[in-house]
């Protein structure tokens, strides 16, 4: 199973969320103060453990796969000896007929007749074993065909879970097991890590003139462009409804700094088009590298707030979180 990444602690994140709601002139209301809360950490939804249900029943199918697999490997073993033993018998009952034909003082007609009906029996529950074993093996074999069927399905679904339906990335649940494995692995490895959290500007203006389908288009295309930015290595998220999050391995903060510029450079290159009229996109980002004895969370926690700082020192900015 999948560790989750330890909690961020929870008066940290009440902190920044009082601090949000009165940046944006907002009363601190349950109702504001939880959608805040929420929209700063990372709430595990029922789906989330949907996800890593899929998980540990595809690990059990793998280890069923692999019991499977050595119950074939023996069972076709066994088969073979059955068979040769099943030959060598019949071999040897050949023999006893021909040994007595040529020399019929050898044995009496008594202990001939005992040995043979001896023989014969083994050779028939051999060929009884043979075919049951044979008909077992079959049902392994077939067994395991419908394992894998049933593990290439739940490998298909668990994608589907963790992938956004509308740009094609990573959602939130993708994440959570991502940034645990590629945390640890630059911890374990001693290598940097780093995060770009950026947030389109204004974007519910762009809904607003040209209406939620072309918003929705606006989303695929940053996706798009945010795509052709990264690395193989590097992964994609979309972190809330305009917000996306790159996770970028082996890379320091210049480097974060570097793709949040580039990825700025290319969208003002390649502009959104609609009714061949270019839609301005601008957006803001906040950049965090990661600390030797940090967790995944509070990573994109100072990401968070560094892009917070962003918006609220005008917006089409990049900031560093300290
Ligand atoms: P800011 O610069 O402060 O980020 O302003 P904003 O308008 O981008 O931010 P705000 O949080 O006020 O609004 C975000 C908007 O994004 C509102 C929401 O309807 C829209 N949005 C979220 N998800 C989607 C989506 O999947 N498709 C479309 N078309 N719009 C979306
Ligand atoms: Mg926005
Ligand atoms: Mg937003």
């Amino acid at each position: 199973m999948t560790s989750n990444p330890p909690p961020v602690n929870p008066v940290e994140i009440a902190r920044i969320a009082l601090k949000r709601l009165a940046e944006r002139g907002l009363p601190p209301t349950p109702e504001n103060y939880s959608q805040f809360y929420n929209a700063i950490v990372t709430i595990k939804s029922p789906g989330t453990k949907t996800s890593d249900e899929l998980q540990h029943a595809w690990q059990v199918l793998c280890k069923l796969d692999d019991v499977l697999a050595e119950a074939r490997d023996t069972t076709a073993q066994l088969l073979e000896s059955l068979s040769e033993s099943g030959e060598s018998m019949a071999a040897s009952l050949g023999q006893l007929h021909h040994a007595r034909r040529e020399n019929p003082a050898l044995l009496d007609e008594q202990a001939h007749g005992t040995v043979t009906a001896l023989l014969e029996d083994i050779i028939s529950s051999t060929s009884h074993l043979h075919a049951s074993v044979s008909s077992s093996h079959d049902d392994i074999v077939s067994i395991r065909e419908s394992v894998r069927h049933i593990e290439e399905d739940l490998a298909f679904n668990r994608k589907m879970l963790e992938q956004d339906p509308l740009t094609g990335t990573l959602n939130r649940q993708g994440l959570d097991h991502l940034l645990a494995l590629e945390v640890k692995r630059a911890q374990r490895g001693g290598g940097k890590f780093s995060v770009v959290l950026f947030d389109l500007d204004d974007f519910k203006q762009i809904n607003d003139r040209f209406g939620h389908l072309v918003g929705d288009q606006v989303l695929v295309h940053i996706a798009n462009l945010a795509r052709a930015v990264l690395r193989e290595t590097d992964f994609l998220v979309r972190y809330g409804g305009e917000e996306f999050l790159l996770l970028l391995p082996e890379t320091d903060l210049h480097g974060a700094s570097y793709v949040a510029d580039r990825l700025r450079l290319v969208a003002s290159k390649t502009p959104f088009m609609h009714h061949n009229r270019r839609v301005e996109i601008s957006f803001s980002s906040g950049i965090a590298e990661l600390h030797d004895d940090e967790n995944g969370r509070a990573l994109v926690l100072r990401a968070d707030e560094a892009l917070y700082r962003a918006k609220h020192t005008g917006r089409g900015r990049v900031e560093i979180a300290e």
